[in-house]
């Protein structure tokens, strides 16, 4: 589904920060790259939708090159829910989350369904906040609109970096079982970036610890804790 194929991340400055990555993510598979600040999480998510360019290597989604795909095709089909909460301030919650799906320009009607689908999800009653502005809401609700609006338009991936880091521990922990719920009902495969290695242990069907722009380890949750 997602392939690296020795791929190499170097920055202008000569940073190397990802450093001939070779990594296979499943269809439907739940995948947690985990490690320390500056090991290269955040390079190898931006690879993927391509915000940034690679220096080496190849990346393919489905059997095809990343660099072959138009670029709105590409996003399109990719979701990705950033650390910081990054909703328009002046756009309803409903306005926000319809953004892509109006891009793919779905009927009002089925929006609107997906976005009721989509919020009663996570625990936001339609009638009660879809017509709020963002700064109407909690830093979690935010955060749980992030997650939703990057779902909203039924993208084939999702890429997540860091989306609970900036919240409560008790928000946090609630987004995270809102992620296994995700993860059960949508089984879409998820690029989810973290530091946390509990957090990882929690959600993943697969970790890749990363450390210097390099795999360290690679397995489940049980091989990681069994063979550490
Ligand atoms: P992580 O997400 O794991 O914290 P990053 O992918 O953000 O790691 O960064 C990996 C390395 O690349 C770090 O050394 C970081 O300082 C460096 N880096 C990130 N972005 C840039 C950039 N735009 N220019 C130069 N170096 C960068
Ligand atoms: P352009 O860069 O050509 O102006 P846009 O910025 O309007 O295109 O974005 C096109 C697509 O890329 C949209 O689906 C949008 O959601 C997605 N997109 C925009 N910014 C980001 C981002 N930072 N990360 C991931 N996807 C993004």
């Amino acid at each position: 589904m997602i392939k690296f194929e020795n791929v190499s991340k170097r920055y202008p400055d000569g940073t190397v920060a990802v450093d001939s990555l070779e990594l296979e993510i499943q269809q439907g598979e739940f995948f947690v790259i985990v490690g320390p600040s500056g090991c290269g999480k955040t390079t190898t998510l931006k690879l993927i939708n391509r915000l940034i360019p690679l220096s080496d290597g190849t990346i393919l989604i489905n059997g095809r090159k990343i660099s072959e795909y138009d670029i709105h095709e590409l996003r399109w089909n990719i979701g990705y829910v950033l650390q910081q909460i990054a909703l328009f301030p002046h756009m309803t919650i409903e306005e926000n989350i319809a953004i892509v799906p109006e891009m793919k320009r779905w009927g009002r009607g089925k929006v609107k369904t997906r976005i009721h689908e989509l919020m009663n999800m996570v625990g936001l009653d339609y009638e009660t906040y879809a017509n709020r502005k963002p700064s109407e809401l909690s830093g979690g609700q935010q955060q749980r609109v992030g997650v939703i609006r990057a779902l909203a338009a039924d993208p084939e991936i999702v890429l997540m970096d860091e989306p609970f880091s900036a919240l409560d521990p008790i928000s946090r922990e609630k987004l995270q079982d809102d992620m296994l719920d995700f993860k059960e009902n949508l089984k879409k495969t998820t690029v989810f970036v973290t530091h946390d290695m509990n957090e990882a242990l929690k959600l993943a069907d697969r970790i890749c610890i990363m450390k210097n722009g390099k795999i360290v380890q690679i397995g489940t949750p049980h091989e990681l804790v069994t063979n550490p």
